[in-house]
Parts: C-alpha cells; sequence; structure tokens
C-alpha cells in the first residue's frame, strides 16, 4: 500500500468544511463592523480559522481576511514548507511569501485589498506588527477585531462541546486524585510538580495552570504555589487545567481541607466552604439561554453578599473557555452579552479572606437548549484529604 503524498490526509479534509465556513462568516464580521479587512497573527485565532498554527515571533506571519474578496496568507519564505499538507492549501486562500531582506509589512500591503484603510487587527497581533502594517498603508486606521473574532469563537460546534467535555473529564480524573498528593508536610510546589505530571498523565498536552493554594495564599486568587509547607488543617485551592491534544482548555478548581489531626474541620472554614458552593451551584442554574452574562455573575454574587461576604468575593464569577482558557464571553457586571446554545464558560464564584484562606469552586459549563450542561462533574462537596 503506498501513500499519495499530494492528497490531504483525511483529518486535514474533514476540518476544510468548517474551516471554509468559519472564514465565510469572519468576512462577513468585517463587513458588519467597518472593517475593510482583518487580519490575523499566529496564536489561537489563527488556528481557529486555518486548523494550523505556528509559533509567533518578530517574523511577520499573517492571515488577511478582506470584507469582500478572497483571504490571503503571507508566510516568511522559510515557514512555507511547514504550511504543507495543512488545511489552507485545501481551502480558497492565495499563500504568498516574504524573504529576509524585504520588507515584510509592503509584502502585506501588496496583498491587502487596494482601497483597505481600516485595518481590524486581532488581540494577539504584536504591537510592532500593527503599528508596521499601519504605517505601511498611508492613511489607514487601526482597530480591534477581536470582538468580531469571538462572535464566531464564542459559539461553539459540537465538535467543539465534545472537545470540551473530554478536556473537562480528563482534569476531572486528576481532582478524583488530588488526595495522593496534598497532604501536610509537603511543600505547595511537591504538590504542583505531581499534579502537573498528573494532568499530562490523564491526556492533557501539557499542564498550563497548577495553582496550589494553601492556607493565607489561598486567599490571592492567582497564587501559583510555593515553598510554603502546607499543614494541617489548611483550607486549599486547587486550580488546575491545561490544552488537550485537540487544542481545547480545561480548568476546575476544587477547594480541600488538609486532614486536622482531629478530624474536626474548623467551623469558619466549613462555613465558608457552604456558602462558595451554594452561590457556585445557584450561578450553574442560572445559566439558560436568553439570559445576560452578568445576570450569572449577579445570581451567584447574590448568595456570597446575602452571607455577609460579598467584599471578599474579589473577581467576576467567569470568563469563557474555548481554544483559550480565558476568551468570550466574561460573566462579569456590565457584561449584557445575551446567551446561547453553545456558549461555553466557567462558573468559579470564591470568597477570600486575606491573611487566613480563601475558597474556590470551578466548573465548565456549556449552555444547553434549557438550560447548563456541566463539563466537570468532580464532586463539589467538602473533601478532607491526607487525614491521619
Ligand atoms: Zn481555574
Ligand atoms: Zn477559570
Amino acid at each position: 500500500m503506498s501513500l499519495d503524498q499530494s492528497r490531504p490526509s483525511r483529518s486535514v479534509a474533514d476540518a476544510v468544511p468548517a474551516l471554509a465556513d468559519r472564514l465565510a462568516r469572519l468576512a462577513d464580521q468585517a463587513a458588519l463592523t467597518g472593517a475593510d479587512v482583518i487580519l490575523i497573527s499566529p496564536g489561537p485565532d489563527l488556528e481557529y480559522f486555518l486548523g494550523h498554527s505556528v509559533g509567533s515571533h518578530e517574523r511577520l506571519t499573517c492571515l488577511v481576511v478582506p470584507a469582500a474578496g478572497g483571504p490571503a496568507l503571507l508566510v516568511p519564505t522559510l515557514e512555507r514548507p511547514g504550511w504543507s499538507g495543512t488545511p489552507v492549501e485545501s481551502l480558497d486562500i492565495t499563500i504568498s511569501t516574504w524573504t529576509d531582506g524585504e520588507d515584510p509589512y509592503l509584502a502585506l500591503a501588496a496583498v491587502l485589498p487596494p482601497r483597505a484603510r481600516v485595518l481590524a487587527v486581532d488581540y494577539h497581533m504584536p504591537a510592532v506588527h500593527a503599528l508596521n502594517v499601519q504605517a505601511a498603508v498611508p492613511g489607514s486606521e487601526l482597530t480591534l477585531a477581536g470582538e468580531a473574532i469571538a462572535e464566531l469563537r464564542m459559539r461553539k460546534s459540537e465538535k467543539e462541546i465534545e472537545a470540551l467535555a473530554a478536556a473537562g473529564a480528563a482534569i476531572d480524573r486528576v481532582q478524583r486524585r488530588i488526595s495522593e498528593w496534598l497532604r501536610a508536610g509537603r511543600t505547595e510546589n511537591e504538590v504542583a510538580a505531581d499534579i502537573a505530571e498528573a494532568i499530562v498523565a490523564e491526556g492533557h498536552s501539557r499542564p498550563d495552570f497548577v495553582i496550589v493554594g494553601s492556607g493565607p495564599n489561598g486567599a490571592s486568587p492567582h497564587h501559583e504555589a510555593s515553598d510554603r509547607v502546607i499543614e494541617a488543617g489548611d483550607v486549599v485551592v486547587i486550580d488546575i487545567g491545561g490544552p488537550m491534544p485537540s487544542g481545547y482548555f480545561s480548568d476546575c478548581t476544587r477547594t480541600y481541607v488538609v486532614g486536622p489531626a482531629d478530624g474536626e474541620v474548623a467551623a469558619d472554614a466549613r462555613e465558608v466552604y457552604e456558602i462558595v458552593r451554594r452561590a457556585q451551584a445557584v450561578g450553574v442554574a442560572a445559566v439558560r439561554p436568553g439570559v445576560t452574562a452578568e445576570s450569572v455573575d449577579a445570581a451567584a454574587r447574590a448568595v456570597i453578599e446575602d452571607a455577609g461576604f460579598g467584599k471578599y468575593f474579589i473577581t467576576r464569577t467567569g470568563h469563557g473557555i474555548g481554544m483559550e482558557v480565558h476568551e468570550h464571553p466574561y460573566m462579569v457586571a456590565g457584561n449584557r452579552q445575551v446567551l446561547e446554545p453553545g456558549m461555553a464558560f466557567s462558573v468559579e464564584p470564591g470568597i477570600y479572606l486575606p491573611g487566613r484562606f480563601g475558597v474556590r469552586i470551578e466548573d465548565i459549563v456549556v449552555v444547553g437548549d434549557d438550560g447548563p450542561v456541566l463539563m466537570n462533574t468532580a464532586p463539589t462537596e467538602l473533601t478532607v484529604v491526607g487525614a491521619s
């Protein structure tokens, strides 16, 4: 049996119709938002539209999607071979190259539609590229394409939801194993190293973040891990996640109590834990088509405020998730985005008591036709680990 190298592989061919549809809808978004062209640099947006990306560096790579006319891709000559066999060759995209020694911005200007003046750039384009492209097109204006792109990325297809569910299941398996590693006498860093290994062992490409916030460190929501030695009775926030080979991220937080010698959880820890658990459940229950993103935040926040801990809930309630761990839509006061089936985001209220401890519980939720669909199913009951 011989392989026909000239034909794209089946997985590439399968991806092409969805990518072509995304590109067509992005062109519509450009027209709708008044952009003559949307410019996309390496990163999750490029991956989303082309099914392939490269490392972002000082050499310019740029996808050009005009409001009217076909898309183009400009790549450094030395990287052109890396694009062969990727979906871009099966899409209706003109590929052009520039070589070291040439001006990449003039090369880009040459592939823009002749009268393009409003250039919308994706969130990830380095300023050096954005400003140099603008300078190469006299009379042009830079705008942000992030929200236009989010209009597409925020609405997940069934395949994307399957990928998020697989990511959720993988990180849940790690959360279910926490008692293997978390106990008094170990440092946060030691526990984090074991968790990082398990994140990969359970199917991720790599760990993206491993937060082990023990005792007072848990009161800092983005504390990562330190040399602090975990003590009996500590409340410990474990917030972990990473990308799967599909490119889709997991993100799940559970808060544990490290077994005190007498087996009793301090009353204040239990009280705060149960308030956060209720707030998180109420936030999840508020998710359905037709409600606003800010209403999900308000629902979770009301529980914590009514319990008298409102000033210790110092974050928004959640963030969208997909090919990035934080993306639109954000569950935050002021966001009137109406939720639709297929939108995916975290619900992660917390209470952070400075100098004492923090509690956060986080699940990823997809908006279903009638309500929330949880991507995480690890138990949320207060779990005591390492009890002696
Ligand atoms: Zn998280
Ligand atoms: Zn999160």
